[in-house]
């Protein structure tokens, strides 16, 4: 049987779920628990200090009214504060407020706990010297949307992350999140975004932070007894752009207390842009309530550059640089290194060097000389195509029926095969593996993954031919 206080409880949420948006309700009031109903005292749990002010701050005067329909007059609030682990003796930290009293409620007493000081707010990318308030957002000036190549491979996210920077926090881009492999520029586009936005609002508070950034500041600021200064911090930006999130893996501290900023920014409309190496739906070690936060706005990936696009960036910074390089030449380079924009930016960059040291012309010769060697190093990640024409040779089928929309099994076999390997051999995203293999979504590719591992437990012929895909494909 319910307790007293959790079907009271439910009562009082009904009302509230009808007087709030659908996401603050989700945010401040699914995490509540109902802890005890006595003497007309009821006792609220709430995760964090920050979770408390914020329900002063903006619900008391429904949750008030709540209470005084639900259970009378005379009712009292009291909230349970689950404490930060760090403070590890302390009892959990209560606040009694009685709900009745005409003072404002923020002015009752309130037992203070450690962390909870009010200092000046310690902003750890403050310029000291300057007085006013000023955040140094972090940006290279180099990484503009102008420098960044539009191509079929970022078509997509490059304009949405430009609308962002045209109205931040007023598109439905909320989070806007960029995902991709290593070198395919999520950290460039991120930033660009963040330099449109100050040359369009200077007034407008931007901040670049890459995650592990992030979480070092936090563990910092925990340790010091600084956490809430550093949560307001956070608190007051306008556009606030997280790189490399994947970082927060594993890291339940760190993911609580962005999930508050997060919240506390969405809230307000303020603009959050966040760039990871996969998808929201493939991150692991993220808690749900935060992955499911990702994928409010839009979530888009930058996929490996086509051969057009190569040739766009090799000529863009050729021309930045001021150096004329013959197209033939481009055209070797831009043919032989195809992963990913930092390499094609490397090989570049080891031509010029190779040719200035040298003395020498950047010529043909020189440019096949270098390239040689730097695909001989750096051994090529496996292509998708490569892993469809693997697998269809194994199995004496043309590849193009992967595209055909037949049910045959042993088609819908070699393409979830086909997925698997994808998967486990590259570093390409669900949706892209999906896109290019059948034209899939990412969800059939995540049920072929799981088909694939299963059929390997209990099919010892499918293992078979699993293990001699496997030794081909790394011939
Ligand atoms: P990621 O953060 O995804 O690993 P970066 O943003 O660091 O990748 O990009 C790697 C390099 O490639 C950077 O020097 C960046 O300027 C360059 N780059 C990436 N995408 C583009 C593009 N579309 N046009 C021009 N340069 C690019
Ligand atoms: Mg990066």
């Amino acid at each position: 049987m319910a307790k007293m206080c959790e079907k009271v409880w439910s009562k009082c949420l009904e009302i509230i779920k009808d007087n709030v948006p659908k996401n603050s309700y989700k945010t401040w009031f699914e995490p509540i628990i109902p802890l005890d109903l006595e003497d007309n005292i009821l006792i609220i749990q709430v995760p964090s200090t920050f979770f408390y002010e914020f329900i002063e701050e903006q619900f008391i005067d429904l949750l008030k009214k709540t209470l005084h329909k639900v259970i009378g007059p005379d009712v009292k609030l009291e909230y349970h504060v689950v404490m930060e682990h760090n403070v590890s003796s302390e009892k959990p930290y209560t606040v009694k407020i009685p709900a009745k009293d005409k003072t404002p409620l923020s002015n009752t007493p309130v037992q203070v706990p450690l962390d909870f000081e009010r200092k000046s707010i310690v902003n750890p990318f403050i310029i000291p010297g300057i007085k006013k308030l000023h955040v140094d957002p972090q940006l290279n000036p180099d990484y503009t949307f102008d420098n960044f190549v539009e191509g079929d491979c970022n078509r997509l996210v490059r304009s949405a992350g430009y609308a962002v920077a045209e109205n931040p926090g007023k598109t439905a881009f909320n989070p806007l999140f960029i995902y991709g492999g290593s070198g395919l520029g999520k950290t460039h586009l991120g930033q660009a975004i963040g330099i449109e936005v100050k040359t369009r609002y200077p007034e407008k508070v931007v901040l670049y932070v890459n995650a592990n950034k992030f979480l070092t500041q936090y563990m910092e600021a925990t340790r010091n007894n600084n956490r809430n200064d550093f949560i307001h911090f956070y608190q007051m930006i306008d556009v606030l752009i997280v790189d490399d999130v994947q970082y927060f893996a594993k890291k339940d501290g760190t993911q609580e207390v962005f999930f508050h900023i997060f919240n506390h920014l969405h809230q307000h409309n303020k603009q959050l842009v966040l760039t990871s190496d996969k998808a929201p739906v493939e991150l692991s070690g993220m808690e749900q309530r935060l992955l499911s936060r990702f994928k409010w706005g839009l979530s888009a990936d930058l996929q490996e550059p086509d051969f057009e696009t190569r040739i766009k960036v090799l000529k863009k910074k050729t021309y930045k640089d001021g150096i004329e390089i013959e197209e033939e030449i481009l055209e070797y380079i831009a043919s032989h290194v195809t992963s990913n924009m930092r390499e094609l930016e490397g090989a570049l960059i080891s031509l010029l060097a190779q040719s200035t040291l040298n003395k020498k012309e950047i010529t043909m010769e020189l440019a096949k000389d270098m390239i040689d060697k730097l695909v001989k190093s750096t051994r090529r990640e496996i292509s998708l195509d490569y892993i469809q024409k693997i697998v269809c040779n194994y199995f004496s089928m043309p590849v193009e029926i992967l595209s055909s929309k037949t049910r045959k099994r042993e088609i819908v076999q070699a393409r979830q095969i086909a997925m698997f390997f994808a998967k486990s051999m590259t570093k390409n995203s669900l949706a892209a593996i999906g896109a290019s293999i059948g034209g899939k979504d990412h969800a059939t590719v995540l049920h072929a993954c799981k088909t694939v591992n299963n059929l390997i437990e209990t099919d010892k012929k499918f293992k078979k031919d699993l293990k001699e895909i496997e030794k081909r494909l790394n011939m």
